[in-house]
Order: structure tokens, then sequence, then C-alpha cells
């Protein structure tokens, strides 16, 4: 079997140990005649599944008992809108403009008509917030910007309930919940396949939705019924159960933190000492530990390089298409050594071009 090193930003590299898993019970799990994926969700069979990757996540996130762990559908993309639908009451709502992603969400509040403003902007770094508003509804963020590749060192302090799309860097590093309110993010990234999404929310967010919002876009109707009000995407559950399992066997998201700033460091000081042939797009302070967007100085370089890249086993390393460039993704299951790998053909390349 020969497997490549993907570097894609989502759905991206899952643990061959969580795969392989996956693989030895596709058919007949654990003895009993059939397939999780074909196992009512009122089952004890999959009731154990669900509940195991609640209590997991809880366990290994430290999550606090006063916020509710939600498996929801529809991706972090479903959630922009969701959250407005929830959390608006008679303010404003106040959002920091850190890339795509953002923008996205800022869309949907435009769509919705709420009473929205814009407080912080900039794409090549994390920008502050000069003018929190201690009773704004809410206050949104990306904790880590996927495209551009930067992200939070430190969540801002807010008076105002925090809502964070941690959708590329959710399990990635130990979080302060006291900062936090309201946290969602799809599982495609770091935490299994495409298809479930995970919100953490605090309790007593969980009733300011109006009379008017459908059962399935309130988010007490998920807190209410474990999630299991309708057909959740089981399959997708028990992938987020054996990720978390192997976040546990790795020594836990503290351990996953160090490896993945260990990684980090690899390449990013890789593209500094490269006196110039390579030119990371984020500013230093707020460069991500997930998604390492860079340039070759040389633009016209860059299809060669990723055509070498491919031929050596490393694929997805093309850069999205709104800011074209080289983004090297490294979650959580990126192994140090396929960053490593990664690091060897960029100084083969440097090198060759540069002679
Ligand atoms: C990938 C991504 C999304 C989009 O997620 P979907 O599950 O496709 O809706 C949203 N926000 C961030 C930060 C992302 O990285």
């Amino acid at each position: 079997m020969s497997r490549v090193f993907n570097f894609g930003a989502g759905p991206s590299t899952i643990p061959l140990e969580v795969l392989e898993e996956a693989q030895e019970n596709l058919v007949d799990y654990k003895g009993e005649g059939m397939s999780i994926m074909e196992a009512s969700h009122r089952s004890k069979m999959f009731d154990d599944v669900h509940m195991e990757a609640l209590a997991l996540i809880r366990e290994l996130y430290e999550v606090p008992e006063d916020f509710e762990i939600l498996f929801m559908q529809g991706g972090a993309s479903m959630q922009f809108a969701l959250v407005p639908l929830n959390l608006m009451q008679t303010g404003v709502a106040q959002y920091v403009d850190s890339g795509v992603w953002s923008q996205k969400a800022i869309k949907e509040a435009k769509i919705l008509k709420i009473n929205y403003e814009v407080v912080a902007l900039s794409y090549d770094n994390i920008p502050e917030i000069l003018n929190l508003n201690d009773k704004a509804d809410y206050v949104h963020i990306t904790s880590n910007n996927t495209i551009y590749g930067t992200q939070y060192r430190e969540f801002p302090k807010t008076k105002a309930p925090l809502v964070i799309d941690a959708s590329s860097d959710i399990f990635s590093y130990e979080v302060d919940w006291s900062k936090i309110d309201l946290m969602y993010a799809g599982a495609q990234k770091n935490a299994g396949p495409s298809g479930v999404t995970i919100v953490i929310i605090k309790k007593d967010l969980l009733n300011r939705f109006s009379d008017n919002t459908p059962s399935m876009f309130r988010y007490k109707t998920y807190a209410d019924n474990n999630s299991l009000y309708n057909t959740p995407p089981t399959f997708g559950i028990y992938m987020l159960n054996l990720t978390m399992k192997w976040i546990k066997k790795q020594g836990g998201i503290k351990a996953l933190q160090k490896a993945n700033e260990k990684k980090a460091k690899l390449l990013y000081d890789a593209i500094d000492n490269s006196e110039g042939f390579y030119i990371g797009y984020a500013k230093k302070d707020s460069r991500s530990l997930m998604n390492v967007s860079f340039n070759i100085k040389d633009s016209g370089l860059e299809s060669e390089f990723i055509n070498l890249a491919t031929k050596s086993g490393l694929i997805g390393l093309k850069g999205h298409r709104s800011v074209g460039g080289i983004r090297a993704s490294i979650y959580n299951a990126m192994s140090f050594e396929g960053v490593k790998t990664l690091v060897e053909v960029m100084e083969k390349f440097a090198s060759e071009k540069s002679s």
C-alpha cells in the first residue's frame, strides 16, 4: 500500500489507524452482523458510539459542564446563518473580517438583515478589535483563517458572547473556555470526515431564538434531544469517535499542540531560511500552525514546484483559488515525517533553481 502525504485543506488527511479500524469493522461491526452505517440511530449499537464521542470531546477538550456539545449537519457554512438566527436580540452583532470564511459569515448576517458591524479587518495578520461593544448580542471571530494562514494566539476578552468559527483548528490546542460562548467546526479538517458539524455552546444561550425559528434551526432542539431529534450523520459520528480515541492515544490535545508547534516550526523555518526564495504570506506573530500559505518569489515556478511535490507523493499543495500560491495544511493528522518530506522537497527545489 502506498499512501500519499495529503496537505489538502479539507476534507483532509485522516489518521491511518482510524481508517484501518473503520475498514476492519465496516461490514461486520464488532460481531453485530452489520455495519454501523446500517444501524438505527436509536439502537444501543449506535448510542454507545454517540455517547462515547460526546464524552471524549468533553474529556479531551476539557469542555466545562455549562456547555452543551451538539452534533449537527450543514457544515460551518450553515452555522453562519444559525448563529444570528439563534443569538440575535435587539442589539448589534460585531464581526471580525479576517479572511474568506469570515466574509461568508458576514454575508449571511447581511442576507438575514440583522444589525451588524465589521469591527476589524485584516488578512495577513490577526487584527485587534478596537471598539468592542459590551452590549453586543455577540462578537464573531474565525480562530484560524484556513486560506490566508493566520491564527489567533489568544482570543479577545469580550463581555458580549464570543462566537468562534474553529473549523480549521478545533482540537489542535488547548483553549480557554472562560472566554468562549459558542464554538463551531465542520469535522472534515481536524476531526474526521465531512458531514458532522460540532457545536459547543454555553447553555445560557440556548433560549434566545425567536418563536418563528424552525425546529431544525434551533440549537435548543439539538440540546434537548441529545442531537438525536432526527437522524444524525451516524457514520460521521462514528469516525469522529475513532478520531477522538486516536487523539487520546497521542497523549491528548496538549501533546498534539506540541507536535503541531514542532511541525509548523520546521516548515516556517524552511521558508525563513530560504533567503527570500519562499515568502510566507502571514505576518510572523499571526502565523497559523494549521495552514502554511506561501509564495515562491518567482511565481512562475509555482506550478513546477507543485509538480515536483506531486511526484514525491505530496499532494494538495496548491493555494486556494482566491489567493493562489502554495498552501500546506498540516492538521493534527499530518505526521512530522510528512512535513519533513515537504521541507526536503522545498530545499531541493530552491537549491536547483538558485544555482
Ligand atoms: C472549511 C471552513 C469552513 C467551511 O466549512 P463547511 O463545512 O464546508 O461549510 C468555514 N470556516 C472555516 C474557517 C473553514 O476552514
